[in-house]
């Protein structure tokens, strides 16, 4: 077997996620026969550093000894089982530790089976709840402008990324949309915090405004990840959950991409100092492995449900994967090595050497921004520097930087035009460089005239 053989037969059989596929009478797709750590090994003897852990969920590298040791003595035992009038330990396990890890106050664990998953739950959990207490108004969910939360029709009509949600804009709920706190639009000299803060008058007049209708507030703590990896502080967090407390709203916490230690915490709500009436959680879960997403909450909204079976106050919501026995082992697994290794703090030695490796982008020309929230990094290309103009979208920068960082044996993915790292924490110093480095030629590249 080799790269064009396996291209060829999944060209005329296959449909791949997020891709116009016409874009692949040029670009090759390319066929990965194994990963190791950061590395990813195709069919004609190329490697690729895996800079941005294979879409976010990657954690401690690909074929990770402990976890695949895990994942084998379970399938000895049990693969999966109906969750439904059943349980088995790896879920048991895995709740108990989550619920041991994230903020105070999130005792119940409600399992799905990816990302958009989680948030679907949570946005139909929170109107129910409200439904359940009488409160029959609250229909509608405040979100943030530039936000992503997933694909599926509810999670799409929270996000307010265009490129993914105009097309389908006819079949989406109507949300609330609130102006982001994103720091890229700061004054010259202003500082993360005041500008994040000086943002919360939107958020605040929009709850003033509609509280009585509003079930809950949706948003990705700290990181825009899927909005071009946009950043904010955490201050941002403090003011919502202390709006969402005195206007009765729930405050539902996206960590599917930012979860698991991407901003330096364990949670990016740490930062702040807060707990969600909500939390979303997948991608980092399993470690990368497998798919799974839990939706934690409080026992104040669980007794809500809680009631004999004829008043038809249960959340009915069921996925057939639900609580897997394999990915909740790896979930288990995964938490295990956050604790043994004392990751998050052995991961601010790679955050320190992440930030001084892409100071050097602070002068080029046509970046106009470097930022980064623990271990992402994002460095944003632009036409001009002084006016930010954007370059414009047709003529896909990012995607030269793509192109040229593959061929280097680098696997970058710019969103638009901003270049991004958010690799797996078993990178090395070397590796760090390597992957600035790549980045850099790419960059000069992508921005000759
Ligand atoms: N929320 C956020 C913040 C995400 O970044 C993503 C995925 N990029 C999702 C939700 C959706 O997750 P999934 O792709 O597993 O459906």
């Amino acid at each position: 077997m080799n790269n064009q053989d396996l291209f060829l037969r999944d060209l005329s059989v296959l449909w791949h996620p997020c891709t116009q596929m016409k874009d692949h009478e040029t670009y090759p797709i390319i066929p990965i026969k194994q990963g190791q750590g950061v590395w990813l090994d195709d069919y004609d003897g190329n490697r690729y550093l895996d800079a941005i852990s294979s879409w976010w969920v990657n954690l401690f590298g690909h074929a990770n000894p402990k976890i695949n040791a895990a994942l084998k003595d379970q399938l000895d035992s049990l693969e999966h089982v109906i969750f439904a009038g059943f349980t088995h330990a790896p879920a048991v396990e895995l709740a108990e530790t989550l619920v041991s890890v994230t903020p105070e106050g999130l005792g119940r664990v409600f399992y799905a089976d990816n990302g958009s998953s989680a948030v679907e739950v949570a946005l139909k959990m929170s109107f129910h709840y409200w439904l359940n207490e009488g409160r029959q108004r609250k229909t509608k969910f405040i979100t943030l402008e530039n936000s992503y939360h997933g694909e599926t029709l509810g999670a799409l009509a929270v996000g307010n990324v265009p490129l993914y949600k105009e097309t389908y804009a006819p079949l989406l709920m109507d949300v609330i949309t609130v102006s982001s706190p994103d720091c890229y639009y700061r004054e010259a000299g202003e500082s993360w915090a005041d500008y994040s803060s000086r943002q919360f008058v939107h958020m605040e007049n929009a709850l003033k405004e509609h509280a009585d209708s509003v079930c809950a507030v949706i948003v990705e703590p700290l990181v825009q990840c899927a909005g071009n990896m946009r950043m904010y502080d955490p201050v941002y967090l403090k003011l919502l959950r202390a709006a969402c407390d005195k206007y009765q709203v729930h405050l539902i916490a996206d960590e599917i991409a930012v979860g698991f230690g991407r901003t330096g915490t364990l949670f990016a709500c740490e930062q702040a100092d807060i707990s969600p009436d909500f939390m979303c959680l997948s991608k980092g879960l399993t470690g990368g492995y497998l798919p799974l997403s839990a939706v934690l909450t409080t026992e104040t909204i669980y007794r809500a449900f809680y009631d004999d079976y004829r008043k038809l106050t249960a959340f009915l919501h069921s996925h057939s994967y639900t609580g897997n026995a394999l990915a909740c082992r790896a979930g288990l697994t995964t938490l295990e090595i956050f604790r043994q290794h004392n990751v998050i703090e052995q991961n601010k030695k790679l955050t320190t050497f992440i930030a001084q490796s892409i100071e050097r982008f602070t002068g080029h020309p046509h970046v106009s921004d470097v930022r980064q929230t623990g271990m992402i990094a994002a460095i944003e290309l632009v036409k001009n520097k002084q006016t930010k103009e954007p370059y414009p979208w047709q003529e896909r920068r990012g995607l030269k930087v793509y192109q040229y960082a593959l061929s280097k044996g680098v696997l970058l993915r710019p969103l638009g035009n901003v270049v991004y790292f958010m690799p797996p924490y078993v990178i090395n110093e070397e590796q760090i460089e390597f992957m600035v480095e790549v980045a850099w030629q790419g960059v000069q590249i992508a921005t000759k005239n």
